[in-house]
């Protein structure tokens, strides 16, 4: 790709933070983005790195009307010998396209996202914070542009990357979280666009997270949308159990989100010593188990906090905690290993660390 770049002049770049571990999630943005543009006629083109700034829509634009959005989640690391790393970007790369497939938009080349990926990142080496639980938070994005009412495909369309340096996601550190269980709202249905990572989706999910918050708890863990009563996944995690000591994960089946964090622990089970399955989970089975120990640890996996621990679940005005509320050694192990590998400390015999250069 001959990718045009309008860089920002040195001495008008934004200072960096003191203490990175501090940032907040998604809130300062780096100096420059990624912009490619889609015609019908010419496809994807005009490539470039520009600086970070607004966007010029017509009020029109398909995506404020019928929400032709899809977007990605992943983080660039640093290393101890100051690479700088990605996990499993090829991965993103290919889940962006199945969302662009659901969601009626174009796709675009694997290698081009990688390629536009790496090269942002390279002209915003110095935005990657060499700190351990610190990173740079990368997110593509899609969006329909045409400006025309009317429901049907968008004709043009804008991929869009920027880039925000991150601390830890939860304040409160390695330690566990609270979820709410809504019975009566859903995130996503049978033949739905649930495993689509589409903007739609976060919104219809807002409302639920807000109760959840009022009630003091800090997010959703959702269940299925025709019974209510099978357990599906977390606001922004893919979710776990430790069921009579084997790992247990709710299948996938259109409605749950492939999270990469997700099959990369699924992969590191064997390894690390424990059996992994992935089946139909129900709510009642989940939370007696809670209660009599046989469910002895709970855990949330995805890329925004890699492993968080679960320490209660709410249900019909009833808390079940797990494991006294305290990190139980699968959540600390699989995070242990699964950050090591990120930040380049462990081996990486996978093939899941990638490289910048
Ligand atoms: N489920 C939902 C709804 C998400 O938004 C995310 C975050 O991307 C995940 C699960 C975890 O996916 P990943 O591990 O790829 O970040």
């Amino acid at each position: 790709m001959e990718i045009v770049r309008e860089l920002v002049p040195p001495d008008r770049r934004k200072p960096l933070f003191a203490d990175p571990l501090q940032l907040p999630f998604g809130r300062n943005f780096t100096d420059h983005m990624f912009t490619m543009e889609f015609t019908p006629a010419a496809g994807w083109q005009r490539p470039r790195i520009k600086p970070y700034g607004p966007l010029a829509l017509e009020p029109s634009a398909n995506v404020f009307h019928y929400s032709q959005e899809v977007f990605e989640g992943q983080k660039a690391y640093k290393s101890a010998k100051g690479e700088i790393l990605m996990f499993r970007p090829q991965e993103n790369a290919r889940r962006l396209n199945r969302s662009l497939s659901r969601m009626c938009m174009p796709e675009i080349p694997e290698e081009a996202i990688l390629e536009a990926e790496c090269e942002l990142l390279k002209v915003e080496e110095r935005w990657v914070p060499d700190k351990k639980g610190a990173s740079l938070y990368i997110r593509p994005t899609v969006i329909g542009t045409e400006a025309a009412l009317g429901i049907k495909p968008s004709s043009d369309y804008l991929f869009y990357i920027i880039l925000s340096p991150v601390g830890p996601y939860f304040k409160e550190g390695f330690n566990p979280v609270s979820l709410w269980v809504s019975d009566q709202y859903s995130r996503a249905g049978s033949g739905g666009t649930g495993e689509a990572k589409t903007g739609g989706n976060y919104a219809g999910s807002l409302l639920a997270t807000r109760e959840a918050t009022r009630q003091g708890y800090s997010q959703v863990l959702w269940l299925d949308a025709g019974e209510h009563r099978y357990v599906e996944e977390v606001g922004a995690m893919n979710i776990f159990f430790v069921i009579d000591g084997a790992l247990v994960t709710p299948a996938l089946g259109g409605t749950i989100l492939h999270g990469i964090t997700r099959k990369s622990v699924l992969e590191l089970a064997p390894e690390l010593g424990i059996r992994a399955e992935e089946r139909r989970l129900a709510v009642d089975d989940i939370l007696a188990g809670i209660d009599s120990g046989k469910v002895s640890e709970v855990f949330g996996a995805g890329t925004a906090a890699v492993i968080s621990p679960v320490g209660k679940i709410g249900y019909r005005g009833r808390d079940h905690v797990v494991n006294g509320n305290q990190t139980g050694p699968w959540a600390r192990k699989f995070y242990d290993t699964l950050t090591g590998i990120q930040y380049g400390e462990i081996a990486d015999r996978r093939g899941w660390v990638f490289i910048v250069r």
